[in-house]
């Protein structure tokens, strides 16, 4: 009798586990690492980084590339990794690029915000043949001229899904109220340690869903996340694989759009 008692703890045991297991599709731990800029630093030491982790990330990069990086970006997308836009320009308003005016956002307007997603749309269609395009706001701003521009970059139909940035407690749990035009992520600058970084995607782990990484520079250029912290954290994505998928932003998106 002892014996069925525990038998049937046992079973009503291992159907609470299995009840507790079948959890919203959102539980689903994800991890995207995506960079801006198209910087040098990208190129020499974080997609290294990333290709000897065999991990994908999505990288952000403008029109204004150095031409010698055309071929490199091209290589990068090659492996599996996502080009997004992110403008010809990266107009912004509160930093001004280098000081060109012609580069502030105060002097856009909705129609040369929308041109120059579409040129770059085009630039990264004949770098990579692909139709579906993400999007990061330069400076993680919506507006220009003191306009905003979603509508228009919603109706246009240009931009699958969009960027915007946020700190180390956004993480999308709730996909059901996603505007994929607006996704939240982690802008990861000043003093951010490796721990820092691993906290995060434990954070993640903790509750399940995506956490989006914005980095700029990785061991170099600005807004740097040292290259040892870089690595740390991916050595802890390595050692956590089984349990968490590291894919790009759009691949993130298009699970997160389905299992709302
Ligand atoms: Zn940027």
């Amino acid at each position: 009798m002892k014996k069925l008692t525990l038998f049937l703890l046992l079973i009503s045991f291992g159907a609470y586990a299995q009840q507790k297991k079948i959890s919203p599709a959102h539980k689903k731990v994800i991890i995207v690492l995506s960079y801006d800029d198209a910087l040098n630093s990208q190129l020499n030491i974080a997609i290294p980084q990333l290709d000897s982790a065999n991990f994908k990330g999505t990288f952000f990069v403008c029109g204004n590339m150095n031409q010698d990086n055309i071929e490199k970006w091209r290589a990068v997308s090659k492996k599996g990794n996502e080009l997004a836009n992110h403008t010809l320009y990266h107009p912004c308003l509160s930093t001004d690029g280098k000081g060109e005016p012609a580069n502030n956002s105060a002097n856009y307007t909705v129609y040369t915000i929308m041109r120059e997603v579409s040129s770059m749309n085009n630039f990264l269609f004949a770098l990579d043949q692909r139709k579906d395009r993400s999007f990061a706001f330069p400076c993680s701003e919506t507006t220009v001229g003191g306009i905003s521009y979603l509508d228009s970059l919603r109706k246009s139909g240009l931009i699958k899904y969009a960027r915007i940035g946020g700190d180390q407690n956004s993480i999308i749990t709730d996909y059901a109220s996603i505007d994929p035009l607006q996704v939240p992520s982690w802008g990861v600058v000043g003093k951010v340690t490796a721990d820092d970084l691993v906290d995060f995607v434990k954070k993640v782990q903790k509750n399940g869903g995506i956490g989006i990484f914005m980095f700029h520079g990785i061991g170099g250029d600005y807004l740097t996340t040292p290259a040892a912290n870089h690595k740390k954290l991916l050595n802890y994505l390595v050692q956590h694989k089984e349990e968490i998928w590291v894919t790009t932003f759009g691949e993130a998106m298009d699970y997160a759009m389905k299992n709302k």
